[in-house]
């Protein structure tokens, strides 16, 4: 016999995870199905652990304060440890147009609630004590932005899943998209078939693949990105410090200190590298080391442990979406996170189960439509990618 459940998630990463917390929390028969052989093991895994509600565009800061409520307050409300830091994020300025372009952006972002200020290079030296001031002008702090562990968190949010009567099939492809009369029926992995009239679009770098099957183009195409880890050294900040000069090969570098002592910094090459190879470049290293010594050049001895590649979802406009397609009853989608699907993730999940369940909206439907399939995805790129 078939088995039948409400809805079918494909995939168990930062977005499939969290959006089987909220349905089944909700009382729907949920499943997940997922190639990989746990949890968390595509992009997810990747991911460096920066949460921010700071954005340019309205739809994303609503979406990330979704999140960082969640983040924020899951170690009080369910007592599971996720390394939850609230360190704030802080983009230092070192060029006047940073600045101005910076300082352009809060009127918007506080408008929405944001706690973020312009702080002088004194106070950001009290935030990041060493930071190199040379030329530097000051930057925003945002002191409610944080950083949490990706792979503790998908763990704390399948655990609660799994309490709440979701199931999960590891180590199964979805290679058939099951429709009757224009609704979706069900799936058909490599291994069995599964009833459900709504399926659920959260396949990440390969959602594109996935709508293929339903012959609806999503457009999400992956991009690669680098990002590593050093040994521990004695805590001395907290804040995810986001340096926007552009120097040979970096468009930005970001980084941080965990609570286990580690530096664990990223950058955005400045060609993109499309496709999914997830080989470590031979460049990034050398690239990234000078940089972080160029930075805070006090961290010029510590040694870096570990180095990796992994995928950005992106789409044209490096916005997500997260939308029901019109053209088949029960198809949903929460994909196309870009860079930042781990923060978006719990927030996403919010919102896409209020669609599903047409319960009333966590973010308003003006907002919304930055999110939709059908938008043009023409408009300028997000400024704070
Ligand atoms: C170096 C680096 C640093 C990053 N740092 C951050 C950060 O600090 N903060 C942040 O918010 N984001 C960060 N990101 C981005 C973040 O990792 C991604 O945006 C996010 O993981 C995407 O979530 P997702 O759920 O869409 O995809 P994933 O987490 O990749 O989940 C998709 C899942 O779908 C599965 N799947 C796909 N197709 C199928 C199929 N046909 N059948 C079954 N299963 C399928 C995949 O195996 C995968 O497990 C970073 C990314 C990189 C590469």
């Amino acid at each position: 016999m078939t088995p039948i459940f409400d809805v079918i998630i494909v995939g168990a990463g930062s977005v499939g995870v969290p959006l089987s917390m909220v349905l089944s929390m909700r009382n729907i028969r949920v499943l997940v199905i997922e190639r990989g052989h746990s949890i968390g093991q595509g992009q997810n895994k990747t991911a460096i652990g920066g949460i921010r509600a700071t954005h340019s565009v309205p739809a994303k800061i609503k979406t990330s304060q979704i999140s960082l409520n969640i983040f924020s307050t899951w170690q009080a409300d369910y007592g599971e440890d996720i390394h939850w830091q609230k360190g704030g994020y802080c983009f230092p300025a070192y060029t006047s147009e940073t600045e101005s372009n910076l300082k352009g952006l809060l009127k918007v972002q506080k408008s929405y609630g944001l706690n973020i200020d312009w702080l002088g290079s004194k106070e950001l030296k009290n935030i990041v004590p060493g930071i190199n001031t040379d030329g530097l002008l000051g930057g925003t702090f945002s002191p409610d932005d944080g950083t949490a562990s990706p792979l503790m968190s998908i763990n704390a949010f399948y655990n609660m899943a799994r309490k709440y009567g979701a199931i999960f099939k590891f180590n199964e492809r979805i290679e058939k998209i099951i429709m009757r009369n224009g609704c979706i029926y069900g799936v058909k992995t490599n291994k069995q078939e599964y009833a459900a009239p709504v399926l659920a679009n959260c396949a990440g770098a390969y959602a594109r693949e996935l709508g293929k099957l339903a012959e609806i183009n999503v457009p999400v195409f992956p991009e690669s990105h680098e990002a590593g880890v050093t040994e521990p050294v004695q805590p001395f900040f907290k804040a995810m410090v986001v340096d926007l000069r552009k120097t040979l090969g970096v468009e930005n570098f970001y980084f941080y200190q965990n609570s286990g002592g580690h530096i664990i910094f990223c950058l955005t090459p400045e060609n993109t590298i499309s496709g999914t190879n997830t080989i470590s470049t031979s460049e990034f290293l050398p690239i990234a080391a000078q940089r972080l010594a160029g930075t805070v050049p006090r961290l010029r001895n510590v040694k870096i442990r570990r180095i990796w590649r992994g995928l950005y979802p992106m789409t044209p406009d490096g916005m997500p979406i997260i939308d029901r397609v019109r053209e088949i009853k029960g198809l949903y989608m929460a994909v196309g996170m870009c860079g930042q699907g781990f923060m978006l993730g719990p927030g996403a999940a919010m919102i896409l189960a209020d669609m599903i369940m047409q319960s009333p909206p966590s973010l308003e439907p003006k907002l919304l439509e930055s999110f939709s399939l059908y938008r043009s995805f023409e408009s300028a790129f997000e400024k704070l990618k």
